[in-house]
């Protein structure tokens, strides 16, 4: 378990969810691991203690996505939490994570240039800005690793506008990834399937009894199925993969 001893991750959107699961993992795996989030104080120290508690090394920082300033501002603190623990400000792995989620969704009929600017700054436009300037702290071999959604791949209306961030996303980790290549640096796009985030609707077993039906298993997934593929994604054994769309919805596309 030490496949990233030495490294230095971000994973936007950890103090919860898919994000907080992988940054336990990439910890795990020996990596220093900036824990993102917006709001939630609590939970983003929630985060760095699980990885404390296991032995690993984490740190938080908090910047709200989708505002002016949000990228200097997530640097700003990103550099600093590194620089105090490393002596330097070099950062191996970029996990784009963090959402805007929507989880109701919206009718088509309904969506307001409002609501798309939002899903597009959070989703879209702050993922892409973060690599952007990441790349100024990444050295070759590096890792960007963008949370897309089994959403671009099967047709729901009310996620419309959700989902067009996500097609965007995709095609962040397409174009990068030839760009990058030269670097050794890999692009890559993760797409969930329904996954249990710890959300308040995970706790109605009528509800989650429901959505495990999309998946070829019958289940749910578990923030921690998601997290496995990113973190070996982060790891020199997925060195040979970059631009690709890997889907870990626990089958939910093969209909
Ligand atoms: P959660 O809703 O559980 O957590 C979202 C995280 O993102 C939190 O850490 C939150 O911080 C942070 N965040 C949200 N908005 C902002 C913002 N404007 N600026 C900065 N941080 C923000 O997410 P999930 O674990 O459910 O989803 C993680 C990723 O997986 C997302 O990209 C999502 O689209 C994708 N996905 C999830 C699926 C699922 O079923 N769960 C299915 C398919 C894709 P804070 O705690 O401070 O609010």
């Amino acid at each position: 378990m030490d496949r990233l001893t030495g490294k230095t991750a971000l994973v936007t959107g950890s103090s919860r969810g898919i994000g907080r699961a992988t940054a336990v993992r990439l910890a795990r795996e020996g990596a220093l691991v900036a824990v993102h989030y917006a709001t939630n104080d609590d939970a983003a120290r929630e985060t760095v203690a699980l990885i404390e508690k296991e032995g690993g090394r984490a740190f938080p920082v908090r910047a709200e996505l989708g505002v002016p300033g949000d990228v200097h501002e997530l640097f700003f603190g990103l550099e600093q939490g590194l620089k105090e623990r490393t002596g330097d400000t070099a950062l191996d792995i970029v996990v784009n994570n963090a959402a805007v989620t929507g989880a109701d969704g919206i009718s088509p009929e309904d969506v307001t240039p409002e609501q798309l600017d939002r899903y597009f700054a959070v989703n879209a436009r702050a993922p892409y800005l973060i690599i952007q300037r990441a790349l100024r702290n990444m050295p070759d071999g590096g890792r960007v690793i963008n949370i897309s959604s089994a959403l671009t791949r099967t047709a729901v209306p009310e996620q419309v506008a959700y989902s067009m961030t996500k097609g965007a996303i995709e095609q962040i980790s397409l174009h990068l990834a030839k760009h990058l290549a030269p670097r050794g640096i890999t692009v890559n796009s993760v797409a969930p399937g329904i996954t249990d985030n710890g959300g308040p609707v995970f706790d109605i077993p009528e509800a989650v009894e429901q959505m495990a039906q999309v998946s070829a298993f019958k289940r749910v997934g578990d923030a921690g199925d998601v997290a496995d593929v990113v973190t070996f994604l982060a790891t020199d054994e997925a060195r040979w993969i970059t631009g690709s769309f890997i889907d870990a919805s626990g089958g939910t596309l093969l209909g």
